[in-house]
């Protein structure tokens, strides 16, 4: 069976291969049925065995497809390739095993790449610890504004998986990819990829900050046209620097500040490209107005210039960037201005449910009532408070673990007043909604960002966005 195993440069024969499916789930199950039906010999583990798990699994059954319920750990004997659901931790013994046997291990991604088809769209490919689903989406609307028919694919909205085997056609996919993701496509090669900032997260998943990076710097491997990266985070460049690329490929910057050769940025509220153009040294070209974008906070200027970037990587001209922008609003949750309530602004972020994002969020308006709190994932608040000191009015402190950010707070900003809940049920949104806005005055910013994860009060981050704007509402009626 050994001299049977899938390697990256054997051209795909499935018929009676043996593929191991980790998981069942939204790329399990799809997997699992897509290599079926190419006649390979699908069996799916899975660590779980409810309810759940055994419709799903009767389910590929009646396919003839085998699943092994409540034993993720053990590779199943013959297997010559496995196939994992991405968020699977990369030290489960199954992994173990299969490294042992010579396998290789795919992710959900990698399988797509390597089942797309020879007239396959190319891939704009982009990455990051935070804005990653708004740039995705800022890019795609940037592409079909140029006429392109393109979709925003990967960890959001459409698998890649139906994008690539699906009957619509594409020019382009505008691909988002989680680091989990990359870790698990060793043979991915974008045309052009970015990676927009790079901050601790899912550590305990990758085992350090090294592993975390490097796993996001993957998807800059082979590019062929630019690699995008953050002016403002070395740590993006030094991965550009590491990545093995094609020919001519080239290394292209984003920066709020003025672009110089070989970057985008923004000069007196006009985007400007300075990379795709003729003469780099002497030309410039306008791109739109900071007020194209929403909302126009820092962060998502960046974002912008990044879709932008790889847009023109892709030889869209100018007016479509603009005009993608324009079209372009982003998804719930994400610094939306839920209403005004006496000349205070109450903005819902729920979206920030870590550290660098919260920063990006509190940095967007000057005087801020702050509701944080939540789980806080093993982060630290010492940074955040100190970056951010000088624009709060006040916090007011919801969930589990806001002992860590009140500790911060009174290191740090001790003259900050905060209000300290004690509450971790969902009904604390209303009284802190009620807390902040007695804090704020006129002109001020109420601000969801909560820097820490939901699930300790709220099933996810929707729900406790939902709550925010529902107490809002509550507040103002
Ligand atoms: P992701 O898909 O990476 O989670 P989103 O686009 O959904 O990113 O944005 C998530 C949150 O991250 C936003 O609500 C905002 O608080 C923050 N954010 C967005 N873009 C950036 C950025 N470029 N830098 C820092 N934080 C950002």
């Amino acid at each position: 069976m050994g001299s049977r195993k899938v390697t990256s440069s054997e051209p795909l024969d499935w018929q009676g291969k043996h593929v191991t499916v980790a998981g069942l789930g939204v790329s399990g199950i799809p997997a699992a049925k897509v290599l079926h039906a190419r006649g390979a010999n699908v069996t799916v583990v899975n660590d779980g065995d409810d309810a759940r798990a055994r419709e799903q699994a009767a389910e590929l059954e009646a396919l003839g497809i085998t699943v092994r319920l409540g034993d993720g750990a053990t590779l199943p004997e013959g297997s010559e390739l496995v196939v994992t659901a991405p968020g699977w931790k990369p030290d489960k013994p199954l992994f173990a095993a299969a490294r042992e046997a010579g396998l290789e291990i795919w992710g959900d991604v990698e399988l797509a790449w390597r089942l797309r088809g020879p007239d396959a769209a190319p891939w704009l490919a982009i990455t990051g610890t935070n804005g990653k689903t708004t740039t995705t989406q800022m890019l795609a609307s940037i592409l079909k504004a140029a006429g392109l028919r393109t979709a925003a694919v990967g960890n959001i909205g459409v698998s890649l998986l139906d994008a690539v085997l699906g009957d619509e056609q594409y020019d382009v996919l505008a691909v988002e990819l989680s680091s989990y993701q990359l870790h698990w496509a060793p043979s991915l090669r974008a045309h052009s990829a970015a990676v927009l900032n790079l901050a601790p997260d899912h550590l305990d998943w990758h085992g350090s900050m090294e592993a975390y990076a490097a796993d996001k710097g993957r998807i800059y491997e082979g590019n062929r046209v630019a690699c995008v990266y953050n002016v403002a985070d070395k740590a993006t460049e030094d991965l550009v620097r590491e990545a093995d690329v094609e020919e001519g490929c080239r290394a292209v910057g984003f920066t709020l500040g003025t672009p110089g050769p070989s970057q985008l940025g923004v000069v007196e509220g006009i985007l400007i490209d300075r990379a795709f153009v003729e003469d780099r040294h002497k030309n410039a070209q306008e791109l739109a107005e900071i007020s194209d974008v929403h909302p126009p906070a820092p962060h998502n200027i960046a974002n912008a210039l990044a879709a932008a970037a790889l847009a023109r990587a892709f030889g869209v001209p100018a007016r479509a960037v603009r005009d993608g922008l324009r079209d372009f609003t982003p998804d719930a949750h994400r610094i939306a201005h839920v209403a005004d309530v006496d000349a205070v602004a109450y903005v819902d972020d729920s979206k920030a449910t870590n550290t660098h994002a919260a920063e990006a969020s509190l940095a967007a308006y000057e005087s801020i009532v702050w509701i944080a709190g939540g789980l806080a994932k093993g982060a630290t608040f010492d940074e955040l408070v100190t970056k951010s000191a000088k624009r709060l009015r006040g916090v007011v402190l919801i969930g589990q673990d806001r002992a860590l950010i009140h500790e911060a707070l009174a290191r740090h900003a001790p003259e900050v007043p905060v209000v300290d809940l004690d509450r971790t049920d969902t009904g604390a949104m209303l009284a802190a909604v009620q807390e902040a806005s007695r804090l704020a005055v006129a002109g001020d910013t109420v601000l969801l960002a909560p820097a820490c994860a939901s699930m300790d009060m709220f099933a996810n981050y929707n729900k406790r966005g939902d709550a925010f704007a529902e107490a809002v509402r509550e507040l103002g009626s």
